[in-house]
């Protein structure tokens, strides 16, 4: 190349960077992505009905999707359009196994009769999550315990990040969002489950991880599993449930 041409070359080439930095402001398009488009749902009237894809777990009427631990009929009252644990019934469970879900749950604690209903004895259930991580549930309104075991906490492992209670015989909410954990065809842990609780609409539980299986004694250990059920407490307080719907994810 000539001494000539040289400039106009230096020129041509700058021009070109230009314009090629230039071309995706100038074209919103490029950005755009039209495809896949996430699937239409149907919100219900209100935030706590079930969205048109939700599996009803519970609908105020019968406990057909629901066992006793044994696979035998479920013990628990319903009336009213709800469920009550019934004393020495004990847990039940759905029928139907989940994996990774969004979990909505209405819950009520009986009013507190006596003196000595206290701490873990005031209006105690429990969700367990693929029948093995409990969420907690108990009457903590104005009512001290073990901030790791208090409601909203995942029982034994993570404080709630704000108590956000009701008073006892007020409908309360729980929205929860829950990865299952991922584990290797020998059984070892890939990665932790994860939840994200909001109780009354209040976030509580941030996409925290959970260390393994609640454990009343002792700390959690991994052990491989797959899909599992929703299992509900009864911890002999007449804790009452309602309007039970699951997501699959
Ligand atoms: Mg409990």
């Amino acid at each position: 190349m000539n001494r000539t041409f040289l400039p106009l070359a230096f020129v041509f080439a700058f021009s070109q960077l230009v314009w090629a930095q230039q071309t995706p402001r100038k074209n919103p398009e490029s950005t755009e992505i039209w495809e896949p488009q996430p699937r239409i749902v149907t919100p219900g009237k209100e935030n706590s009905a079930a969205p048109s894809d939700a599996i009803i777990l519970f609908n105020g009427q019968h406990l057909d999707n629901w066992v006793s631990l044994d696979g035998t009929p479920a013990k628990w009252t319903v009336g009213d359009g709800a469920m009550t644990v019934v004393r020495g019934a004990k847990d039940i469970r759905t029928k139907q196994d989940f994996g990774d879900f969004q979990l909505h749950v209405e819950w009520r604690t009986p009013p507190v009769t006596q003196a000595n209903q206290v701490g873990q004895n005031r209006g105690n259930s429990g969700i367990f999550l693929q029948d093995r991580y409990e969420i907690q549930v108990l009457d903590n309104f104005e009512s001290k315990t073990y901030s790791n075991g208090q409601v909203g906490s995942v029982y034994k492992q993570h404080i709630p990040l704000v108590n956000a209670s009701k008073k006892p015989g007020e409908w309360q909410t729980y929205d929860i969002i829950f990865t299952a954990p991922r584990f290797n065809n020998e059984g070892r842990i890939l990665s932790p489950a994860k939840v994200t609780l909001m109780h009354n609409g209040i976030l509580v539980q941030n996409h925290v991880d959970i260390w393994g299986p609640t454990e009343y004694i002792g700390l959690p250990v991994y052990e491989a599993h797959g899909k599992g059920p929703i299992r509900l407490q009864d911890h002999g307080d007449a804790v009452s449930f309602r309007n039970i719907w699951l997501r699959e994810l």
